[in-house]
């Protein structure tokens, strides 16, 4: 199966695995539809840039994957949905009994509910173009847990759940449904989490990534953006049209601990 002119949505794809995953998908001659909440001119410079490289159709669509009619838009704007990337997420750290619960919500909302509004919207396209491919970006707290991150990893658990159940829906059509799940990745919301680290743990930026970051990551390396996007293509590929409903661990060995 020729990956050249089909149409992946990537939600939250601005920055970071899900910005990764699109130049991926634009190289394979994928036509790409970025998203995010912000709709600044850098958004749309992203999309112009894509398009200039590789030659495909990029477009920019603002959509907030917080609000579930704006995730069925993103899909119904978009007028043709071949490969869904489910990747929008976000991450707050606190224990259970101090965690806010507009953080827990806001999470559940973006990291896991986005993908079933997604989803849902995507499936009649990819019924009818007869060809479809849903991945969805869960993590390796997707199958293990850490304290201090409830609502990412129950969110992140969910999503291997949500994973398993459209695959099943799925399974006697010409469409896949898996989870990537990648260990730490230095993309802006890893970035992100280091000053607090630091503050937590007394540690400097080098002493959070060793002994923190990839205490848990037997090969001591964090994953890198365009080894997710090379796993995103092979899931579209002829190869991995019987792989359906299961996750793969991108994850320099944390899931064999
Ligand atoms: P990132 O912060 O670099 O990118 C997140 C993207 O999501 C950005 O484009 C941002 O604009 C977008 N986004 C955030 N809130 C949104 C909203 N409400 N609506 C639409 N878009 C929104 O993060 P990343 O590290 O590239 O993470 C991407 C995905 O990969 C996330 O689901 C994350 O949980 C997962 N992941 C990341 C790592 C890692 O180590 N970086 C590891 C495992 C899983």
């Amino acid at each position: 199966m020729k990956l050249q002119g089909k149409t992946a949505v990537i939600t939250g794809s601005t920055s970071g695995i899900g910005l990764g995953i699109a130049w991926a998908m634009a190289h394979e001659g994928v036509n790409v539809i970025l998203n995010s909440f912000t709709d600044c001119d850098e958004d749309h410079d992203i999309a112009n840039e894509i398009e200039f490289a590789t030659g495909v159709r990029a477009r920019y669509i603002k959509a907030d994957m917080a609000n579930g009619k704006e995730c069925r838009e993103l899909i119904q704007s978009a007028s043709a949905c071949d490969i869904l990337i489910n990747n929008a997420g976000i991450q707050y750290v606190a224990p259970i009994d101090e965690f806010p619960v507009d953080n827990w919500n806001a999470i559940i909302a973006i990291n896991l509910t986005s993908a079933f509004h997604t989803i849902a919207a995507a499936l009649p396209f990819m019924r009818k173009a007869g060809w479809g491919r849903i991945i969805n970006i869960s993590s390796a707290h997707g199958l293990t847990a850490s304290p201090f991150k409830s609502a990412y990893i129950s969110a992140k658990h969910g999503i291997v759940g949500l994973t398993k159940t459209a695959a099943l829906e799925t399974a006697l059509e010409p469409i896949t449904v898996n989870a990537i799940c990648p260990g730490y990745v230095l993309t802006p919301l890893v970035e992100a989490q280091i000053p607090d680290t630091m503050k937590e743990y007394a540690m400097d930026r080098e002493e959070v990534i060793e002994r923190v970051m990839l205490a848990r990551q037997p090969s001591k390396t964090f994953v890198e953006i365009e080894e997710i996007g090379g796993i995103a293509v092979f899931l579209c590929s002829t190869a991995a049209s019987q792989i359906t409903g299961t996750t793969i661990s991108v994850d320099g060995g944390w899931t064999a601990l």
